[in-house]
């Protein structure tokens, strides 16, 4: 299917609702039925349903549409965040004996799920270094049921050979699930790499405006029914109609959006290397980038997100750099308009901060919208200041 297509007509039926090209909000928490027999056929589907808001909405479907096509999946569910759409299927998928094989640095909040959560239930997790294939053939148990991937990660921008660990779970019945919020679906396909389930976080990129928390998971028809069905219509993670409806408007700006990242972050990080005071650039498109091949071979294009270290680095210049900053602010997250900068020191204390530690010396930016030389001009002084 075209993109072209996908975002601009998939998914709108304009005569039903007075050929306005924008969809409506229809916020409406429940749907009315004529006669009994329609009810009940209502109440014993509702994925295929507009029955009660928790579960499907017009808008909602037009969007659930848009989205599946884009990872090329068979359906698609949204959640009021990107955690939710991790967590609920796994919830969903795993239960008490069962094992999980996990890449070692995920999201933070992916991180306590595996650490903290899911072993209230029984459910263990081994880390292991996404980046050697090896690692996952040797930490597979009889009870493995699930293998988390998140390539690239969103600080530190390990990648794993998806297709080859796609094709080993595969042939031991293990059900992958990839965390793909970095690429987004224009950048990397796992769908096609033989991912079974493809979550992101739609706050990032698919919103784009700073404006709203969201998540997104695709995957078969049948793997994401069985999930709505229970777990999803069970804990209630459903995002409002008006959310859905700023979802869509992000959808039709996407490709040239996360274009735009792409060519000033070449740009950016291009100026960085060069720049006395840098020490490391780490971004998967960057030619030293130890990953760079793989990145090339299956991803289409590399997010506006990443991360580099100082000369000489402290905790006092990190900071003294981070505050120095005019333009660029001081924030978490991703994916928007406007660019922003996290250093890793944001979490830690000085006391806790290590000099040897590369993560620690990390500082992260993320490329908006901006002419990139306005951020260029911003860095260059902030860098001359310290
Ligand atoms: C932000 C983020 C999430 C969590 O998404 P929320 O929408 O904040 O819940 C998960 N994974 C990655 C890689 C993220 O950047």
């Amino acid at each position: 299917m075209e993109l072209s297509f996908i975002l601009n007509e998939l998914g709108e039926e304009r005569e039903n609702y007075f050929n306005a090209v924008s969809p409506p909000v229809i916020q409406s928490s429940n749907f009315t039925f004529k006669t009994v027999p329609e009810l009940r056929q209502a109440m014993a589907d509702e994925f295929e349903t507009n029955l009660y808001s928790r579960g499907q909405n017009p808008t909602l479907t037009i969007l659930r549409k848009k989205l599946a096509a884009l990872d090329g999946a068979g359906d698609a569910l949204v959640f009021s965040s990107g955690i939710g759409a991790i967590s609920v299927p796994l919830l969903s998928l795993l239960k008490t004996g069962d094992h999980v094989i996990a890449v070692e640095n995920p999201y933070s909040w992916t991180i306590k799920l595996f650490k903290e959560f899911l072993p209230k239930f029984g459910i263990t997790t081994t880390f292991v270094d996404g980046t050697d294939f090896s690692n996952f053939e040797a930490a597979v148990k009889p009870q493995t049921r699930l293998i988390f991937l998140e390539s690239p990660n969103t600080f530190s921008y390990e990648l794993q050979d998806i297709k080859k660990v796609a094709g080993f779970a595969k042939l031991r019945g293990i059900i992958t699930m990839i965390d793909n919020s970095y690429c987004s679906p224009l950048y990397q396909q796992p769908i096609s790499m033989g991912v079974d389930l493809v979550a992101q976080s739609a706050t990032k990129y698919i919103g784009g405006h700073s404006d709203i928390v969201a998540g997104v998971l695709t995957g078969s028809k049948e793997l994401i029914k069985q999930i709505f069905d229970h777990e999803f219509m069970n804990i209630g993670p459903a995002i409002s109609p008006h959310s859905a409806w700023l979802l869509l408007r992000g959808l039709r700006t996407l490709p040239l959006r996360l274009h735009r990242s792409f060519e000033s972050t070449r740009l950016i990080t291009q100026w960085l290397n060069d720049h006395e005071a840098v020490q490391h650039v780490i971004w998967p498109y960057c030619a030293g980038f130890k990953q760079a091949e793989l990145a090339h071979e299956q991803m289409q294009g590399c997010g506006g997100l990443f991360s580099f270290t100082l000369n000489n680095s402290s905790f006092k210049k990190i900071e003294a750099f981070c505050n120095g900053l005019q333009h660029i602010l001081l924030a978490v997250s991703w994916g928007g308009h406007e660019s922003l900068i996290l250093p890793s020191i944001a979490s830690i204390t000085e006391h806790e901060y290590g000099a040897i530690d590369e993560r620690h010396q990390l500082i992260r930016m993320y490329v908006g919208l901006e002419d990139p030389q306005y951020l260029i001009n911003d860095l260059q002084q902030a860098l001359a200041k310290i």
